[in-house]
């Protein structure tokens, strides 16, 4: 062959290929066009909206794509032509559901299975990556379109891993901000009570000092961190007089590091604290929400409602698991779980902003999520408010008011429903039998 017709020959494929990569490129925009035309019209008997006082009947709502384009009463409104409609005419709908304390990568604290080490030492990553997957596909099926994850125990940036293939479209699974690796302090973490010459793995990232303290927070957040997590308190137990002792990690000048570094990359903290010392250094760090608070002074309550701080209770994984009550153990999970139930009492009187939360992970993913809204309205909360917490209030800690936790016009396309009304009977909450995430439809099971 000459070398001109080589050259010639190597010119039509080129243009060949050329045209039909042009034409496969196009056949793509299309379809992505065309998808985000799609339209679809969810008539809802009852809707809770997120967002106010009451639920409405008969509404339409209008999703373009994936977002949601009008909600009207039903009678008035101007469906599209070509539009899909879904009935649920006969169900009360309301937006997806958002966890804001969860760990798709812990499986359960069962002293009879190991415990938490057991997590750590008996699994591969790759399994605990898979078990992770199935953990955010049962939050889904639960109608939980949104969670922050905060902590993956011991198993680094997988989170960034499992929010990406969710991303991506590889599996399905909720919206996740996710915190990574955690940060606390040496001998602020498990695993622990192993001989002192074995250096064991962590289940968070161990700082000393307000430079190691800010180094971790950098390489979580270019890792990929939405917000930071930090444990202020670690251990606890019943003191002399019967009240809660949490061990204090931190100091204020490590958090400070933590917080100025995050909240430069306009990020958020998020912080486990008991009670105490620790709790008190979360505050006076600028914190923006403590986790589980069980103990809740005046002073700290007073110093929340001044700086805004999110209260996230975490009530239901305080009954799990408890020691036997006759040991020093078991004398600080039923004194645990006692003074949780007065704090969030004081907590709601004095108005924090309070988000749902439940731990889910401490707790098997097997087990309810949405067991924390009975939890909540027992002690004293409307079913309202608390679908408030788990849809616009999380929402809003999140910075996303208005684009999740609420049916909207111009929010995304995430809205659940069930047979029944949560609001005469909280419980039902645990009956979702639809979800749409994003303008999909992920389950249908009332039409
Ligand atoms: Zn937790």
């Amino acid at each position: 062959m000459t070398a001109l017709r080589r050259t010639m020959i190597f010119c039509v494929a080129m243009i060949l290929w050329a045209l039909t990569a042009g034409v496969s490129v196009l056949a793509q925009e299309k379809s992505a066009a065309s998808a985000s035309q799609q339209v679809m019209v969810i008539r809802a008997g009852t809707l809770i909206d997120g967002k106010s006082d009451s639920p409405r009947r008969n509404q339409s709502i209008v999703i373009r794509g994936n977002r949601i384009e009008s909600v009207s009463d039903t009678g008035n409104a101007k469906i599209p032509a070509g539009a899909n409609v879904i009935d649920l005419s006969r169900a009360t709908v309301l937006p997806g559901l958002i966890d804001s304390h969860t760990h798709i990568f812990l499986q359960g604290e069962d002293p009879s299975r190991g415990g938490y080490d057991a997590n750590i030492l008996n699994y591969p990553l790759s399994f605990r990556a898979a078990r992770a997957t199935v953990a955010a596909r049962r939050a889904l099926e639960q109608g939980f379109t949104t969670l922050r994850d905060v902590e993956t125990e011991g198993a680094g940036y997988g989170d960034v891993g499992i929010k990406k293939a969710i991303e991506e479209g590889y599996i399905p699974g909720p919206r996740l901000f996710v915190s990574t690796r955690a940060i606390s302090t040496t001998a602020g973490y498990p695993l622990e009570g192993y001989a002192p010459e074995l250096k064991m793995p962590t289940g968070a990232q161990l700082i000393d000092g307000p430079i190691e303290a800010r180094k971790a927070a950098r390489e979580q957040l270019g890792h990929g961190a939405d917000w930071i997590k930090v444990y202020m308190t670690h251990r606890s137990w019943a003191g002399k007089n019967g009240e809660l002792v949490s061990q204090p990690t931190l100091t204020v000048e490590e958090l400070k590091a933590v917080v100025d570094e995050t909240h430069g990359w306009g990020k958020k903290v998020a912080c486990h604290a008991y009670g105490g010392i620790g709790l008190h250094r979360a505050l006076d760090g600028g914190c923006d929400s403590i986790e589980h608070g069980l103990d809740l002074d005046d002073a700290a309550i007073a110093q929340m409602l001044n700086q805004g701080t999110w209260y996230c209770p975490t009530l239901s994984v305080y009954y799990y698991d408890w020691e036997p009550a006759d040991t020093p153990a078991g004398k600080r999970d039923r004194l645990r779980a006692s003074l949780h139930e007065e704090s969030f009492k004081k907590a709601m009187k004095a108005g924090l902003k309070i988000v749902f939360g439940t731990d889910i992970g401490g707790i098997p993913w097997t087990d309810s999520i949405a067991q924390e809204f009975p939890r909540m309205v027992e002690l004293g909360m409307s079913p309202m408010e608390a679908i408030k917490s788990a849809t616009s209030r999380a929402a809003e800690m999140l910075d996303m008011a208005g684009q999740i936790g609420v049916i909207v016009p111009g929010a995304y396309a995430d809205v659940v429903a069930l047979a029944s009304d949560p609001l005469q009977n909280i419980k039902q909450l645990e009956q979702i039998r639809f979800v749409m995430k994003d303008g999909k439809v992920f389950k249908n099971e009332l039409q």
